[in-house]
Formats: C-alpha cells, sequence, structure tokens
C-alpha cells in the first residue's frame, strides 16, 4: 500500500480506501467456483458503496436485504426485483407493503406471526408473494456469540419443530406463495466443517418436510463465508470453491430444486481499509499508546465484538520494532482496534491502514461524539 502513499497523502483522514481491481478479482473467483449456477446474493449490509454495488450487479449477484431501507437502495443501484430477497426479524408493515408493491423474489420470514401479516397484507393488495421460511437449525456456527444466529438462544427464524406444527397453517394462508426455506447460522466462519453440519442438517429437515407433502423448489443456505483477517495479503480471496462443494457434495437437493446462498463478508471484506493518522504517540506505564484519528465510530468491529484487524504502519521505514495499543480519540475504553501490535517505530502523522474493513465497516460508521463521517475513496 505503500505506493498509494502520495494519494492517500491529498484526502482527509480518516478514510474508507476501496481497491475495485480485488473486488472483481473476488467476484470472478466467486463466479469460477460456482460451476452450478447457484444463486447468489450479495448481502449489502456488509458495504452498500454504489460503486462496489455496480461491479457486483455487473457480476451477475442478486441482493439480500434486512430493511425496507435496504430494499430501496438496492432497486435504486440497479437490482432487479426479481433478483431480491428480504429477511429481518422484526419487518415492519411499511416494509412489508413496499416490499410486495416492488414484487421483491422472496420474503425470508422469521417467525409464523409475520407469515400471517404478510398474507393479511398482500390480501389487502390482491398479491401472493413468495415467501421462504428461516429455520433456526440449532447449529453453533463456532465464531463469536454476537456473529451467531443458528442456535436456540438466538432471535433469528424458528424452529423446525415449529414448522412442522404449522404446516396446515401455512397451506390455509392464501395470499402468500410458499416456495423456500431459508437458513443463515452466522458470520466470519472459516471452518468449513459447520457448513457440512449445516448441510446434513437441512436434508433432515428437508425430510422431514417431504414426510408431510412439501416439496419446495427453493432452498436458501445463507452467508456467513468468513475472510483472513490476520493475513489479508497472502489470503485476499476466500475458498470459494471448498465452500461450494461442501455443499455440492452434501447437501441432496430434490430434482430441479434452486440453490441460494448470501455472501457478504467474503465478497467484500478484503477489498476495503481504513486508513488513519497517527495523531500522538503516548507512554503509560509500560503501554505505548498509538492514538490515531479513526475510532469506533467509524469501524464498529473491533469495540463491537472484539474482532481482530491488521494494523500496518504505511509510512514508516523504521528498524525499530515497537509493541503498541492503537486506540482511537471517542470517549470510550472499547475505543481500540489493536492491543500490543508490534509495528515499525511510529511517530505523529504516519498514515495507518486498518485492513480488511471492507464489510461492516463503512455501513455501520456514527457521529457519536458528534464525529464527522469517514469518506469512501476508490481505486479502479
Ligand atoms: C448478514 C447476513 C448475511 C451475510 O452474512 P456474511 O457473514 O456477511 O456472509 C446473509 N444472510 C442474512 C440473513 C444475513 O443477515
Amino acid at each position: 500500500m505503500k505506493e498509494l502513499l502520495t494519494r492517500f497523502s491529498e484526502l482527509e483522514t480518516p478514510f474508507y480506501w476501496y481497491d475495485l481491481q480485488l473486488l472483481d478479482d473476488t467476484l470472478a473467483a466467486l463466479n469460477k467456483a460456482n460451476t452450478e449456477d447457484y444463486h447468489v446474493h450479495y448481502a449489502l449490509k456488509a458495504n452498500n458503496n454504489p460503486k462496489i454495488l455496480e461491479r457486483i450487479r455487473k457480476a451477475g449477484l442478486g441482493i439480500d436485504c434486512v430493511s425496507g431501507g435496504e430494499v430501496k437502495h438496492a432497486l435504486e443501484q440497479g437490482f432487479d426485483p426479481s433478483h431480491i430477497v428480504l429477511a429481518g426479524v422484526g419487518k415492519t408493515d411499511q416494509e412489508i407493503a413496499y416490499a410486495i408493491d416492488q414484487n421483491i423474489f422472496s420474503f425470508n420470514v422469521e417467525s409464523i406471526e409475520e407469515l400471517v401479516v404478510i398474507n393479511e397484507i398482500a390480501q389487502s393488495k390482491g398479491k401472493r408473494p413468495n415467501i421462504s421460511i428461516r429455520i433456526n437449525p440449532a447449529i453453533d456456527a463456532g465464531t463469536h456469540h454476537k456473529i451467531t444466529t443458528g442456535t436456540k438462544e438466538n432471535k433469528f427464524g424458528i424452529s423446525d419443530e415449529d414448522l412442522f406444527a404449522s404446516v396446515d397453517l401455512i397451506k390455509s394462508l392464501k395470499n402468500i406463495h410458499f416456495i423456500g426455506v431459508h437458513y443463515h447460522i452466522g458470520s466470519q466462519i472459516t471452518d468449513l466443517t459447520r457448513f457440512k453440519n449445516l448441510a446434513i442438517r437441512i436434508n433432515e429437515i428437508q425430510q422431514g418436510l417431504i414426510d408431510k407433502g412439501i416439496e419446495l423448489p427453493h432452498l436458501n443456505v445463507g452467508g456467513g463465508l468468513g475472510i483472513d483477517y490476520l493475513n489479508p495479503d497472502g489470503n485476499a480471496i476466500p475458498d470459494f470453491e471448498h465452500y461450494f462443494k461442501v455443499f455440492r457434495d452434501n447437501l441432496k437437493l430434490l430434482e430441479g430444486q434452486e440453490l441460494h446462498f448470501e455472501l457478504g463478508r467474503s465478497i467484500v471484506g478484503q477489498c476495503g481499509s481504513l486508513i488513519t493518522k497517527v495523531l500522538y504517540v503516548k507512554k503509560s506505564g509500560q503501554t505505548n499508546f498509538l492514538i490515531v484519528d479513526a475510532g469506533m465510530t467509524d469501524l464498529m468491529r473491533p469495540a463491537l465484538y472484539d474482532a481482530q484487524h491488521l494494523a500496518q504502519n504505511i509510512s514508516s521505514d523504521s528498524e525499530t520494532q515497537v509493541s503498541y495499543d492503537v486506540v482511537g480519540p471517542v470517549c470510550e475504553s472499547s475505543d481500540v482496534f489493536n492491543k500490543g501490535l508490534v509495528l515499525p517505530e511510529s511517530k505523529r502523522g504516519d498514515l495507518i491502514a486498518i485492513r480488511s474493513a471492507g464489510a461492516y465497516g463503512e455501513t455501520m460508521k456514527n457521529e457519536y461524539n458528534l464525529r464527522p463521517l469517514a469518506q469512501g475513496y476508490y481505486s479502479e
């Protein structure tokens, strides 16, 4: 990244920097690995930057949304409504009505109560939207508890028992079209056996539905494939080939059944960095604090889920290695990016790149402490 220093010196820090060539390479690798033409919906909440969405749209992906605002944004960015799915445990009546009006591909429904509400709203409009039911498969994603979604303690989806018990009710709702089952067990999953376990559970649940006389044309296994936060250059592109293979080898699809994925982080995570400037170097006891001008308002992940991002000093050529706690300026003790990170000796004015910040970075930025919002820039 050193080669970008001249360009970076013209920009107000902190800012997000996106490598669009890496994004294109990642999308090409994804499409190459997707030999079965599975439907991949990009999870918009990971990054909603128009330039990034344009590349993703051109690569032929659909969109996975979690709010009416995201559906609107996806449509404004040129995505076809027939490629949009909408999840979320708390969809409002307005969001449901809006998504029905836009003729999105499918609602991923998270409770039986929601199903009844969608049916009512659809009835008032004389419509019959597609719905998939999100099942919480009670599979542990083996990731940080705040990004695990598929165990019993999580608010997402319904249990397979509840689905089986509701089959007659679902059949009685005339203004919904039950097309599939949806799963999403968590995020930043790097152990592929978790996905194998999911596939095996899905087969069981699918058999349960078949026993009840239900065969659905669509199956959606969600997203969650992780990236290598500690080695962003060595592992810039996730192993999509093995990821798809796990499902190809383990999932028993019905004749003609279409398989859907919802990938977010693995597509955009590595193409973004947060570039920040060292304000002060402060020694306190044995600790060297590198106080930078980016904070948890620009990148929430470390404060929110103890996430590790590699920070690199791209200005310093010093041979002296020093252990630093890299911290932001926000008035919260959780405003820490790294503890005990060894960097070349750093000084006021040096630029630090906080890597792998393309996913759940800029979309979570906020103005706490009335801080200005970091802007995004791109290398084409
Ligand atoms: C966030 C989310 C995803 C994407 O998760 P990643 O870990 O970024 O791949 C997929 N599906 C649903 C329902 C989500 O909420």
